[in-house]
């Protein structure tokens, strides 16, 4: 082959959600969309708030049309990076500068530009917390470093510190963490955050150089209980958070995000110059122009999260009231359900099909056994999904 094998392998290997996808959309031509229960996608089913479209529509009538859609500065507009800077002070209390916000086109390529300018050689190694966003791996192999996997508590799916700590060695560059968690929708507490934190502070110095965290934080708005997503920077200097608007403003197709650096960090300054060079290097300079305004003017806005919670808690209370066994999730818009034929998330996911559920084997996200429901749905899905979800539980008693 004159082309790259592992890119090749990387195309023509589609992923479980996509083949799922195309499987719905046949299925529904066969059978009528109301009758497939299609939970596989994780894209959100709420709209973006009205503002979002008033304000495209207002700036298309009075913004100049070439400065609208031109070319911004590589890292973003200087005027959008402070409106996110200082709504990042505001929020967290973090003094941050535009200097160290660098806008891109969602979490993917915020996650691809920092892991690009984190690893070195093929030593380098990135830890992830299972279960874990699949593409986690394929960003950190094709950075260069190697993909290590830290298990999670069995119950709770919170980090296990322990093992954490075990996973750690002289080798590790860099720890991406995701809370709200995809698939779980676990949030880690403070506790775990403050324990992973002291963790990482004494492996540092041990070590004698910098372990970066990097903080995924596409789901950071949609939590559903009282709870506290901690941010990161303000528990460990050596942090970058890599946001994106794909969820929190149901804008995933917009490709509408950014990298932040904590101005605290070590070195902050080259480092965040490292991550101009990787964005360049991958072809990430300036983020959609339009929606980098449509940002800096509708940040604040927020999309209807009690839509999610109502779809969480209907699935939730039920499928455990039908014996199915899950975390009850506080964030995001996923649910982790225990496959009843022990560890083969698979024979599930063939079973549930058979009653037109159609939901993800999560083997390939570090946790076998379980696959994941995406509630981003219309309520009316859900339930009409529910006797379905109770024959399957009957037939596995
Ligand atoms: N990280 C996690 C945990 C995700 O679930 C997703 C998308 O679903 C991404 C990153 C990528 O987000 P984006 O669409 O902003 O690139």
């Amino acid at each position: 082959m004159s082309f790259n094998a592992k890119m090749y392998g990387l195309g023509s290997k589609r992923s479980i959600i996509r083949e799922i996808f195309e499987y719905s959309k046949a299925r529904a031509a066969e059978i009528g969309a109301d009758n497939v229960f299609d939970f596989s996608l994780g894209n959100p089913s709420v709209p973006a708030p009205a503002v979002v479209n008033e304000t495209i529509k207002e700036l298309l009538d009075t913004e100049d049309s070439v400065l609208l859609h031109g070319y911004t500065s590589a890292p973003g507009d200087l005027g959008v990076r402070t409106v996110i800077a200082s709504s990042i002070k505001e929020r967290f209390g973090v003094d941050m500068t535009p200097n160290f916000i660098y806008m891109t086109c969602g979490a993917a390529a915020s996650l691809t530009s920092c892991l690009r300018a984190l690893v070195e050689n093929e030593e380098d190694e990135c830890i992830a917390f299972a279960p874990f966003f699949t593409e986690y791996r394929v960003f950190v192999e094709n950075a260069g470093g190697k993909f290590v996997v830290s298990m999670p508590e069995k119950k709770t799916f919170s980090i296990d510190l322990a093992d954490f700590e075990s996973k750690l060695n002289e080798h590790t560059k860099a720890v991406i963490i995701n809370s709200p968690n995809n698939p779980s929708g676990v949030v880690y507490s403070e506790k775990t955050i403050k324990g992973m934190c002291d963790i990482l502070r004494q492996k540092e110095q041990e070590y004698g150089h910098e372990i970066y965290l990097i903080a995924d934080e596409p789901y950071r708005e949609l939590v559903y209980a009282d709870v506290k997503v901690p941010y990161l920077m303000n528990y460990y200097d050596n942090t970058l958070v890599c946001y994106s608007y794909s969820k929190s403003l149901s804008l995933p197709g917009e490709r509408i995000g950014y990298i932040a650096v904590n101005p605290k960090m070590i070195d902050a300054g080259s480092v965040y110059l490292a991550i101009c060079g990787a964005a360049r290097s991958l072809g990430f300079v300036c983020a959609p122009s339009m929606f980098q305004h449509v940002i800096a003017r509708c940040h604040n806005a927020k999309v209807n999260v009690d839509a999610y919670k109502e779809n969480r808690d209907l699935l939730y209370d039920n499928l455990t009231a039908y014996g199915y066994e899950c975390v009850k999730p506080d964030g995001a818009f996923y649910l982790f359900v225990k496959s009843p034929v022990e560890g083969d998330a698979y024979a599930f996911y063939e079973k549930a099909k058979e009653k037109e559920i159609l939901v993800v084997p999560c083997d390939d996200f570090g946790v076998k056994g379980y696959v994941r429901i995406a509630y981003c749905v219309d309520k009316r899905r859900v339930q009409n999904s529910l006797p379905a979800f109770q024959k399957l539980a009957e037939e596995y008693k």
